[in-house]
């Protein structure tokens, strides 16, 4: 030993590695360690952990937002303590999550009677408007005399669905009428959606933005479709619209087009603040046009400051903070910011769309028109030796992470891959994501070649 007995607390210190014989134990992954950690040591022990983890500005696969300026990350940190249910404790926080519901509401044409919360993501909030189409139909039908128990309700949309919809379906006990996309419309056949209507559909959904794709679902059509649907029954149908991704992208893009609320039977809309509303993951909103489409019964009054306040959110407790930096974004980019932020990812989605087309082995299915994303497919060729899924491992190697999957039931023979673009990854990021990519098609296509190289260097005896 090199240390006396009495030194030996010191010199665990003076370890070579992080200044701690801590950094040899194992983290605790079944029950708790007896003995505290220091916190320096706990940190570095469990961020040594995440290391080979992937880096999440290289992760295009995501529509979440991976970048936040210091000051919005210093406010959420300084929020992390409030919980955004006690209205009473933080009158506050409660305010500003109003706020942002008024400012999504005027981004969204929502006329005077509406009604919104926040959530912690599109997810919960495609539940509630769900459950409020649900309650809403079942009133109908009772008018109507409706045998209720007969059939299950059903709800309409795309098979390009997010899976939060499948969900809804299962836990509220609903069939999923999906309408297939088919190579022609990789969006929903709004005609086919209102034809495949009967008295158990409690409504459609159109989404702004399908995750697989990007493309919009022409809600305009389906709207007017729907009105003369609706003249001639009592057994109405309405929209919501799924806007995950385009609820805080399209109206600073393309604010001529009409998908929210301008639209007669579109009744209420959900987004993720934590996709284009450009906040770290942890908030979403819903709204509905008028308080009459949300049933009562799933309004709960909670005891504020003397009053009360109505809340509907399916969470309970959790911190503020991510409402509060949906709050800074707001105040700090405004409309104009919002816009130039979006207009850039659009450009680098669109350079991202050339660049691909001019690689020659692609063919693009979405060019970032709508959604900032491009995806594609390869181009028929015999002779190439590999597969999308080769070019995502060949691109892993450089720490870009780029899905390859399947495009959805009756398309499933289509393999596809897709970039999406968020407000981090600016042109010189997609300028590298390019030189990477040629590369690695490079690579791929001269793949053997390689592998000759070697060996003739091997037997020629190369010695570096
Ligand atoms: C991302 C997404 C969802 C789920 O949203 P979360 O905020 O991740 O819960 C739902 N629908 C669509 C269309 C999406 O793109």
């Amino acid at each position: 030993m090199l240390y006396e007995k009495k030194d030996r607390r010191e010199a665990e210190y003076l370890e070579p590695i992080f200044g701690t014989k801590n950094e040899d134990e194992i983290l605790p992954s079944y029950k708790l360690g007896q003995d505290s950690v220091e916190p320096r040591v706990a940190y570095q022990m469990i961020k040594d952990d995440l290391l080979d983890e992937g880096k999440a500005r290289l992760n295009l696969a995501t529509f979440c937002q991976t970048y936040m300026e210091p000051e919005a990350v210093k406010l959420m940190s300084e929020t992390l303590d409030r919980n955004v249910i006690d209205k009473s404790e933080y009158p506050r926080t409660a305010e500003i999550e109003n706020r942002c519901v008024n400012i999504i509401a005027n981004l969204w044409h929502a006329p005077e009677n509406f009604i919104g919360t926040s959530t912690i993501g599109s997810s919960e909030a495609c539940m509630l408007a769900g459950m409020a189409m649900k309650f809403a139909w079942r009133k109908r039908a009772e008018k109507a005399a409706i045998a209720l128990g007969e059939k299950k309700p059903n709800l309409i949309i795309s098979a390009g669905y997010q899976v939060c919809w499948e969900k809804f379906c299962v836990y509220w006990d609903i069939e999923l009428r999906e309408i297939p996309l088919t190579a022609d419309c990789l969006s929903l056949d709004v005609e086919k959606a209102v034809a495949a209507i009967d008295e158990y559909t409690i409504g459609i959904v159109g989404i702004l933005g399908i995750t697989y794709t990007g493309q919009y679902d022409n809600i305009k059509k389906l709207d007017e479709l729907l009105t003369t649907y609706n003249k001639q029954t009592e057994n109405k149908v309405f929209i919501h619209v799924d806007a995950a991704s385009g609820g805080l992208y399209a109206p600073f893009v393309e604010p001529e087009l009409k998908w929210d609320f301008q639209l007669d039977n579109v009744i209420s809309i959900n987004t993720s603040g934590h996709k284009y509303g450009l906040v770290y993951p942890g908030v979403g909103w819903v709204l509905w046009k008028d308080k009459t489409f949300l049933p009562e019964e799933l309004i709960f009054k909670v005891s504020y400051l003397g009053g009360e306040l109505p809340t509907m959110a399916i969470n309970f407790s959790h911190s503020a903070a991510q409402l509060i930096g949906q709050y800074y974004n707001f105040v700090r980019f405004g409309y104009k910011g919002y816009q130039s932020i979006h207009k850039r990812t659009h450009d680098v989605a669109l350079y991202l769309a050339e660049k691909l087309k001019e690689a020659k082995q692609f063919e693009l299915i979405n060019d970032g028109n709508q959604l900032p994303l491009v995806c594609y497919k390869l181009t028929t060729n015999k002779k190439r030796k590999w597969t999308l899924y080769d070019l995502s491992d060949r691109l892993l190697m450089k720490g870009w992470q780029v899905p390859t999957y399947p495009l959805p039931k009756d398309l499933d023979e289509e393999i596809i891959q897709r970039i999406v673009v968020r407000s981090d990854f600016g042109m010189n990021m997609a300028h590298d994501f390019i030189e990477d990519l040629k590369a690695a098609i490079q690579e791929l296509e001269h793949s053997h070649l390689v592998f000759h190289e070697k060996t003739e260097r091997k037997n020629y005896g190369f010695t570096h």
